[in-house]
């Protein structure tokens, strides 16, 4: 009777939801816990989500692998029901078997569930409500074979991105499964926070706060759409943004001006979109396939054999504001954080009176012609080729917001941007959310605006 009732009880702690089991920590979380709402209701559907999940990690570096314990405090964010709940390995999107799970439990029980080389779904022994709370225990292994898309091993570098299992994103009541694209990132995550205990003889680089005692590395995040690090030896030069985060630059040979040119763009998006909430932006110079630059959160990788432009520079900053704070479905909408990136890279150039502003308007006016009639909110992996991805994506996407600006002009662009950012931190914005938006606030026609897509 008495195990009953024990049992009973947390059961009942359990299903209250997750403010009791956030450890406490130096940081006021008060204010993220709660979505701010509007009163004019500007956005028709304002975030439902109260809190985040939350990840306790203790991971230890074997050298040839990663052995990793991990809780995943789970909360059922979306308002259905779950009947079952799905897991990513993104690793073994680039190749099979990169993250081996052994373990698997569900609030200290055994639980069914389904294997698949890139997915495990968790089979619900009872629905869970929305708002219900489950502890998810795996145990797993991350194994790095050489391959190096963002993800691996190269010489003594170790880039963690996309590493360890994580609860897949939903999209229109699915869950969301990845498939790789070399040309693309074919992954988004759902906010979260992290408590990772890190164990490695390796220097580790990171953005997130931590503390360091001999081979122990123990961090805390606030909500962050990914937990990437880097294990390896790079040499190291910072500068503080004024009123901002310092800004750490990792590499073997240390690029021009780089870390200036952050610092200026850096504060130019905080004038505009609102305050960056970490202590640190990482920008690091790595060995990397397809790309000259790759957002996440708090970090960003550089290929190392690529010049960096001023204009891609910027680009790659603009995404901690749109992939890392708000965040898209990057598989079917990735027009969303591509075309805002280059617009906001084109604003700094054009801010700046660098000619290379003129060069990119005109580019995107072209391809916006060209691709006229072409959907760029399409699944990335339905685009014929990466070059029309690209254009139709990255350009044609940017153009959206230039024909925005046209229409409400420069200052109300801006202002709502950082409403959306002030919004939707931490949350996950649609196409239909930007149009029907823009479409009440300034009197536009919504299917005006959707034409500029099609
Ligand atoms: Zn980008």
């Amino acid at each position: 009777m008495k195990k009953l009732s024990i049992i009973i009880f947390i059961l009942m702690i359990l299903s209250l939801g997750f403010s009791y089991v956030i450890p406490q920590t130096h940081t006021d979380f008060s204010s993220i816990f709660s979505f701010h709402f509007n009163s004019e209701a500007e956005f028709e559907t304002p975030p439902q989500r109260s809190s985040f999940p939350i990840y306790h990690m203790e991971i230890r570096d074997k050298d040839e692998y990663l052995a990793g314990n991990m809780d995943i405090f789970f909360i059922n964010q979306w308002d259905e029901p779950l009947d079952n709940i799905q897991l990513n390995l993104p690793a073994n999107m680039t190749g099979q078997n990169n993250i081996i799970v052994s373990s698997l439990k569900m609030n200290n029980k055994n639980v069914a569930f389904n294997n698949h080389a890139d997915k495990i779904i968790i089979l619900l022994p009872q629905t869970l409500m929305p708002g219900d709370t489950a502890i998810i225990s795996l145990t797993f292994e991350t194994h790095f074979k050489g391959n190096f898309t963002r993800f691996g091993k190269y010489d003594d570098t170790y880039l963690l991105t996309l590493w360890h299992p994580v609860i897949a994103p939903r999209a229109a009541g699915n869950w969301v499964s990845f498939s790789w694209v070399p040309h693309a990132d074919p992954y988004f995550f759902e906010a979260s926070i992290f408590h990772v205990d890190f164990y490695s003889d390796k220097y580790i680089i990171s953005p997130h706060p931590h503390v360091q005692t001999g081979n122990h590395y123990k961090f805390e995040t606030k909500p962050v759409r990914d937990f990437s690090l880097i294990m390896g030896n790079l040499s190291r030069t910072s500068q503080r943004v004024p009123r901002g985060p310092e800004i750490i630059y990792y590499s073997r040979e240390h690029r021009a001006d780089l870390v200036e040119n952050a610092v200026d763009i850096f504060s130019f998006y905080t004038k505009k979109l609102g305050p960056y909430p970490y202590p640190t932006l990482v920008l690091a110079d790595v060995p990397m396939d397809y790309f000259k630059g790759m957002e996440f959160s708090g970090m960003i990788f550089f290929n190392d054999q690529q010049t960096i432009d001023v204009f891609t520079l910027a680009h790659e900053l603009a995404h901690q504001w749109w992939y890392g704070l708000v965040g898209n479905d990057q598989i079917r909408e990735s027009w969303i954080d591509e075309g805002l990136a280059n617009y906001l890279a084109y604003k700094y150039c054009q801010a700046q009176a660098l000619p290379v502003a003129d060069a990119f308007r005109m580019y995107f006016s072209i391809m916006e012609n060209n691709y006229r009639g072409f959907s760029i909110v399409r699944k990335i992996h339905d685009f014929p080729s990466d070059i029309v991805y690209r254009q139709a994506v990255y350009l044609k996407g940017a153009n959206f917001w230039i024909r925005v600006e046209e229409i409400i002009g420069e200052k109300e662009t801006f202002k709502f941007l950082k409403r959306i950012q002030e919004d939707y931190q931490y949350g996950i914005i649609t196409t239909d959310i930007i149009i029907q938006a823009l479409s009440r606030k300034y009197d536009i026609e919504a299917s005006d605006l959707y034409k500029l897509l099609n």
